[in-house]
């Protein structure tokens, strides 16, 4: 495999565990790992300038929804609260085949990577029309970005008292095989892994008990991660404390799913409790600043979170909730919303970007990944601080609080896929053309 030197770069933020912050440093990859961090290494493989730029870890994004890419800002659900948003959206995603998987897939990704993503999770919950989680991962491996799809699933239909139409949701014992199917398919627990599949289903207004508790057995014993939607707005609570009796930290606890091998999308409305029990079990957490925003959830306790010692990471959740997938902007989101409710000290830029990088890599189970140091894979985001964005700053913080929100280069498992900006892996106008066509083609039968 290639090998790189990126070479004198304004700033190294390595996020290591002595937090370095070096100046004029380059970093050698080989073969895939950071070799070397340091000040004039020399190597025989091509030479990145990194002369006006800060270098960081890769951005980690742990949660999102990629198939939404083709549902943005969707009119009827613009303005809408989660329950009604969804209401709005579900039959519009019900007229979804593969095509569409694969193809929103590879747009959603290429839009991660430009703004310094490297690892991304998915969760993908409903497949009609022949539609696969195999979609998704083909549009990963064409992207390049480490990914960690994970098979969701929705099993209660309106008619049993859940939230989506009967037409989206699946047979129970149907998904327990498919997801068995894609792990042994898919799944790599392997160091420097670019394929990891979790199990997910969807939320507990979408799924029986049944198939929370059974999903999780399944996960433990394939040794695999779990993911889902909790806590997520006050509809969310009111729904679990009137069909379940009891909160959500309850009830994830109750049906297994707590642990260092569980994250939850959202958790805006844990209470202190529940931060506890998160805490006590080393549960993670995706906290979605923008669409927390977007949809009127709520200001997660993300600053309690930390001081407890929770695992959290970030995520810009689908993309018919935030409704851009840029995760420097929700990097910068995420600082400020707890200024918001918490004070100007509450969450510092340098914060922010450590919980982008190493604590998503956490969060996701990856140890290998979300720092610059050596024997850490070559997940590597290179900022062009010489634009104006950048312009009369000092301080490297200032990536997150004033941009760029887009990167010049980016290293995934030491291949380069993004050069001067452009995704090098895709012809991206022409994805993005099948992208319009088939947008055209869902918003036609509105
Ligand atoms: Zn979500």
């Amino acid at each position: 495999m290639a090998e790189y030197l990126i070479q004198a770069a304004d700033y190294v933020i390595t996020i290591d565990d002595a937090r370095r912050e070096l100046r004029g440093a380059d970093i050698l990859i080989r073969d895939g790992v950071i070799a070397e961090v340091g000040h004039g290494l020399e190597s025989s493989g091509e030479v990145i300038r990194a002369t006006g730029c800060i270098v960081t870890p890769g951005l980690v994004n742990t949660h999102h929804h990629l198939f939404q890419t083709l549902t943005r800002a969707v009119p009827g659900g613009q303005d809408a609260l989660l329950f009604g948003w969804l209401k709005t959206l579900y039959p519009i995603w019900a007229r979804f085949g593969p095509e569409e998987m694969r193809v929103s897939a590879m747009i959603g990704l290429a839009e991660l990577a430009r703004s310094g993503c490297t690892l991304s999770a998915d969760h993908l919950y409903l497949f009609p029309n022949g539609a696969r989680l195999d979609d998704t991962i083909e549009a990963a491996v064409e992207v390049g970005l480490r990914f960690h799809p994970t098979r969701g699933a929705m099993s209660i239909g309106e008619s049993a008292g859940g939230l989506p139409p009967d037409a989206l949701v699946e047979d129970e014992k149907y998904i327990l095989g498919d997801c068995i199917r894609v792990i042994d398919r898919f799944h790599d627990p392997r160091d420097g892994s670019m394929c990891r599949v979790g199990v997910a289903p969807c939320s507990p207004f979408s799924v029986s008990r049944d198939l929370m508790r059974e999903s999780a057995n399944l996960a433990r014993n394939q040794g695999v991660m779990m993911h889902t939607h909790l806590a997520e707005n006050a509809e969310d609570v009111t729904y679990s404390l009137e069909r379940f009796g009891c909160r959500p930290g309850q009830y994830a606890e109750d049906l297994g799913w707590t642990g260092p091998d569980v994250w939850h999308a959202h958790c805006v409305k844990l209470d202190g409790q529940e931060i506890e029990l998160f805490s006590e079990t080393r549960t993670g957490v995706a906290h979605c600043p923008c669409s927390n925003c977007r949809l009127g959830s709520g200001i997660a306790p993300v600053r309690e979170m930390r001081d407890r010692g929770v695992r959290v990471g970030l995520g810009v959740d689908g993309s018919a909730s935030n409704d851009s997938a840029n995760m420097m902007a929700e990097t910068r989101q995420a600082m400020l919303l707890q200024r918001v409710s918490r004070g100007a000290d509450a969450m510092s830029a340098r914060e922010a970007l450590e919980i982008a990088t190493r604590g998503g890599a956490e969060v996701l189970g990856r140890n290998d990944c979300g720092q610059i140091s050596p024997g850490k894979r070559a997940d590597i985001a290179i900022w062009d601080v010489s634009g104006i964005e950048s312009a009369g700053s000092w301080d490297p913080a200032a990536l997150v609080l004033a941009g760029p929100q887009e990167v010049r280069d980016l290293f995934v498992e030491g291949r380069q896929v993004v050069r001067d900006g452009h995704i090098t892996t895709l012809d991206l106008p022409q994805v993005i053309a099948q992208q319009t066509r088939l947008a055209r083609r869902l918003a036609e039968r509105v």
